[in-house]
Formats: C-alpha cells, sequence, structure tokens
C-alpha cells in the first residue's frame, strides 16, 4: 500500500513532496551547483557537474544492458566514491537498488532477491576476506530472475555524447512516476526474516531535505559520513540530505585512524557519529577535526555528559538523531538548550509529522514523562512493508508502531522524545541489528540443540553482542559448533553469537514466557566478574 490519496494531497499542497524522481532532484541541484565539490573520499573527488554527466553514461550502459525501469539490484558494496556514482547511475536507469549489507551472506541474500525478484546484483570486487563477485555469481545459479552481476569499479559505460546521454535519461525517468518506489531498505525487523521497506522517490527526497533543514545546512556544508552508506541513515543523511542543499559528501570507511584524518583534511563541517564512534572524541586526531566542526550528531544511544561536552569542544553545535528506516526522524532542533540536546532526541523534522506515545500493544497514549511504545506517521514513514501485511506494525489510523520506547518532555517550547530502550526483539549490533527470532531459528536447526534464546549483552565498543543461552540434548555445544554451523548455513558473520550459556533450562517468567531480561542480567553479571562488562 502507498501512502493514502488525501496524504499525498496534502503533503504536495503543503510543498513538502516534489513531482521529480531523486535522478531528477539530484540532476536540479547538479544545475544550481556545478562546479561544487559533490563527494570527497580516499578515492578521489567529484564535483556535481562531473558525477552528474558521469552517471548519465553509466545509467544507460545499465539500460543498454537491457535493465528496465523498475528492476530491483542488490547492491552489496562498501562506502567508496564509486559506490555514490553507482547509487545514482542506478536511479537513473530508472532501477530500484535494494540496499543489503556487503556483510549479509546466501542466508540473507537469496531471501531478499527473490522477495523483491532482482535482476541485478551488484557488488564491490574487493572487499576485505571475502570475494563477493564470486558469491554475486553463485547467488545467480538457479535464480528465478537474477540476469546480471555488476562490479562496483567496472559498471558500463555509454559511450556517447554527453548531451545525448542526458536526453535518453530524461526519457527513462519521464517513465517513472515520484510516488514510484525508488529504493528497498531492510528492515532491522522484530520477526523471523528480514522484512523489505519500500522507499518512494518524493517521500524520500523529502526525508531527507526536512533533515537538512533541521541542521540549517547549506551549500558550504561538507559533511562526513562514516557509517554504511548503503544504510537508511548513510542515503539519507549521507547523500541525499548534502546533495538536496549542494553540499559536499567526505566518505569515509568506519575505521577512526584512516576516517579522521580524512575528515579534518577535507575540513569537514558536519559529522553524524553512531554510537560505535562514541570514540571519536576520545581519539588524539579529533582535536584536528574540531576546529572545522560545526555541526556534530550522535545517534544510537544515550549520551553522557562527558561524552556531550567532549564532542563539542572545538565549538561545534552538539545535537542527537533518532532514526529508522522505517522512515521517523527525529533530530534535536536548532536553538535549544544543551539540557534538550543531550537528554532527547528531539522532535520530528517534518511539520507534518505526528508522533504518539502509546501504552504497549493498544491505541492508549500514555501522559507525558511516562515509558511507552514510540508510534509515528507522517510524510515519509511506511504505511506498509513490501508484499506483507502486518497490521501488528500499524495501529488502526496508520501510525507505525516502531517497537522503541520512548517518553515525551515538555523542554524550552518543545515536545522533545527520550528513547527509554525497547520492545522489540533485536541486538543493536554497532548499529548492525540481528533479529534475535532469526537467529533462534537458525539455532535450533543445529542437531542437538533443543531451547535456544538470543540475547544483548552488553560490550564497551559495539554497545551490545548476542549471547545465546542453549538448552540441549545432552551432547556438549561450544561456541564454535554454534558458529560453525551458522557459517555452514551461509548465514552474515555479524549474526554469529559471540557466548554461549549452555543451561539446563531457559530462565522464564511466572506466565512461563521466556525469560530474556533474567538472561541480560545473568550474561551482564557474569561479564562483570570476568571484568569485561562496560
Ligand atoms: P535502522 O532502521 O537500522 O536505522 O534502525 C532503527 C532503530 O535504531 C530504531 O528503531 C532504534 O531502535 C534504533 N535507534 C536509532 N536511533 C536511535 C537513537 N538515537 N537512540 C537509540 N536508538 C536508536
Amino acid at each position: 500500500m502507498t501512502f493514502p490519496a488525501e496524504c499525498v494531497r496534502r503533503y504536495r499542497d503543503a510543498g513538502l513532496w516534489g513531482t521529480r524522481t531523486i535522478a531528477e532532484e539530484f540532476h536540479e541541484v547538479a544545475l544550481a551547483h556545478p562546479d561544487h565539490e559533490a563527494v570527497a573520499a580516499a578515492q578521489g573527488r567529484l564535483t556535481y557537474a562531473e558525477l552528474d554527466a558521469r552517471t548519465d553514461r553509466i545509467a544507460l550502459g545499465l539500460a543498454d544492458l537491457g535493465l528496465r525501469p523498475g528492476e530491483p539490484v542488490i547492491i552489496q558494496v562498501t562506502n567508496r566514491l564509486e559506490t555514490v556514482v553507482a547509487w545514482y547511475a542506478l536511479l537513473k536507469a530508472g532501477l530500484v537498488p535494494v540496499a543489503t549489507l556487503a556483510a549479509h551472506r546466501g542466508h540473507e541474500i537469496a531471501h531478499i532477491s527473490r522477495a523483491v525478484g532482482a535482476r541485478a546484483h551488484l557488488v564491490e570486487a574487493d572487499t576485505r576476506g571475502t570475494d563477493l563477485l564470486a558469491f554475486a555469481r553463485e547467488q545467480a545459479h538457479d535464480h528465478p530472475t537474477l540476469r546480471h552481476v555488476l562490479v562496483l569499479d567496472d559498471l558500463p559505460t555509454a559511450e556517447i555524447d554527453p548531451d545525448e546521454a542526458r536526453k535518453r535519461v530524461e526519457e527513462i525517468q519521464r517513465g517513472v512516476d515520484p510516488d514510484d518506489v525508488a529504493v528497498f531498505q531492510l528492515s532491522g525487523g522484530t520477526t523471523g526474516v528480514p522484512k523489505l521497506i519500500p522507499r518512494r522517490h518524493a517521500e524520500y527526497w523529502y526525508n531527507a531535505r526536512a533533515y537538512a533543514a533541521a541542521l540549517a545546512w547549506t551549500a558550504d556544508d561538507r559533511v562526513g559520513h562514516l557509517i554504511p552508506v548503503i544504510h537508511n541513515a548513510g542515503v539519507v543523511c549521507g547523500v541525499h540530505a548534502p546533495h538536496a542543499v549542494g553540499a559536499c559528501l567526505v566518505l569515509t570507511d568506519h575505521d577512526l585512524d584512516t576516517a579522521l584524518p580524512l575528515l579534518a583534511a577535507e575540513r569537514t563541517t558536519s559529522v553524524l557519529f553512531g554510537h560505535v564512534h562514541y570514540r571519536a572524541p576520545a581519539h588524539p586526531l579529533y582535536d584536528s577535526l574540531a576546529e572545522t566542526l560545526r555541526v556534530v550528531l550522535l545517534s544510537g544511544a544515550k549520551v553522557s555528559e562527558e561524552l556531550f561536552a567532549a564532542t563539542g569542544r572545538g565549538g561545534a553545535w552538539v545535537g542527537q538523531l533518532f532514526g529508522m528506516a522505517e522512515g521517523m526522524f527525529l533530530v534535536t532542533p536548532q536553538g535549544t538548550s544543551a539540557e534538550l540536546r543531550r537528554t532527547t532526541v528531539g522532535v520530528p523534522i517534518s511539520p507534518l509529522d505526528e508522533v504518539r506515545v502509546l501504552e504497549p500493544g493498544s491505541e492508549e497514549e500514555v501522559p507525558d514523562g511516562e515509558v511507552g511504545e514510540l508510534c509515528c506517521r507522517g510524510p515519509y514513514t511506511l504505511r506498509a512493508y513490501h508484499g506483507e501485511d502486518r497490521p501488528e506494525a500499524f495501529t488502526s489510523d496508520g501510525f507505525y508502531r516502531t517497537g522503541d520506547l520512548a517518553a515525551i518532555h515538555a523542554v524550552d517550547g518543545h515536545r522533545a522524545v527520550s528513547i527509554e530502550g525497547r520492545i522489540k526483539d533485536l541486538i543493536n549490533r554497532g548499529g548492525e541489528k540481528i533479529n534475535a527470532e532469526e537467529v533462534e531459528l537458525l539455532v535450533l536447526t543445529h542437531p542437538h540443540v533443543v531451547e535456544a534464546a538470543l540475547v544483548a549483552m552488553p560490550d564497551p565498543r559495539l554497545g551490545e553482542r548476542g549471547c545465546a543461552y542453549l538448552v540441549t540434548d545432552g551432547v556438549p555445544v561450544t561456541l564454535e559448533d554454534v558458529r560453525a554451523h551458522l557459517r555452514a548455513l551461509d548465514v552474515a558473520k555479524y549474526k554469529w553469537p559471540e557466548r554461549i550459556e549452555v543451561v539446563a533450562a531457559l530462565p522464564r517468567t511466572r506466565v512461563g514466557k521466556v525469560d530474556k531480561k533474567a538472561m541480560v542480567a545473568d550474561v551482564t553479571a557474569r561479564l562483570q566478574d570476568e571484568g569485561e562488562a562496560p
């Protein structure tokens, strides 16, 4: 289901949604800022005019392969200059990127590529450790729809005159509706298999435009991005939002030792640190970056006073972001107190966003200050997952139930939201979401595992990691056995448990439900005894 017609009208009448596709929005900005840098990375840099012209020709190269508008393309790439080129080239060809992770393996890709009917699979040839090219070729065997394996540094380019290329891209784009699906993102999800989130041209570009506006970015900004750029946060905060205002994306990998010197050398003015990068302000190279930073966003976990102060020590405005691939973005507003910016994730970025905090499982709002489930509706928050009817994910009036726990606080004249935990059963491993039920079902296929529960154990660097509580049939099972089993099932490595506890029976609550809180407390105490807890 797309957005109800009445909402579409309202979002357009209010000037929030445009009437162009993402490719055409980018082209308009490129015309306005041809000589501005659009992207800078360790591999090189491109101005808007260069990126625009290059992606036109690659788009036609893709079209000449026989790829047609609307066809989904699985992407497994890392943070490189060519990734940004490929992104716009796919969109210009009218293709629909499916934003999977380079870390995904057969278990994930086989499911996702069939669920969307992928036509092509784009990989990076030389990622560390894994031969994604061989993997993609293997995945294409006996696949009902996959026909092409594309390689990031070797995308087909039409050797034609730039004006001719532009005309042909415009022709392709005329056939794409701004309310069509532009991109598929993956949900962290709460049940067995990853769910697909359709993001549509007008609403997705608006999401980015509203985020850039919330941060008061201009064409002079240089926006650093270290977390996976093909995640939703990467596409919105790192690619579309800077490009919506003619700013430059400074794209780095996630390693602070290489990222910080590049961000500093590129005179980065704004950066988003996910939870894994909350260590950045303690890094010896942070001070040189702090000299040029104007806006820093922290996202993914509570912010301590020390972190807040250390992040802003060069004079930058420090704030917080709450975002999700399903849509809703909350950002601490400009011109608000340090108190609001440190203790809350702020307010929705769109005037037509609506937030309610509900008693979990009900449609009853809880009073301000009390904790309930964050539910939201608005001009860029999904109304349905792709190909699935999941009424339990929405209220009867279309609010998306995020699975996050939140409270609303009246601060500085704003109704600001604080995040207070979650009810969805996942592990947030440095920003990568691990769906507990998905892993439990896989672990249960081990011949000697009778019961399994995956819980989050605290980790000083990643925030959380997966610990599996197992009941076996009496035959000893080790962590290595479990990991070897998941490897054999071709499951992405970040989902493999990093610790197991073999128990006689899983702890249960008085009503007989598996008691994950008890297991989290148990493993946390064990880590503390071992001197490993944060
Ligand atoms: P994703 O869809 O991968 O971007 O993940 C979205 C989820 O990440 C949210 O539903 C939250 O559980 C979590 N998340 C995002 N931002 C924050 C934040 N600022 N604080 C706590 N959790 C967050």
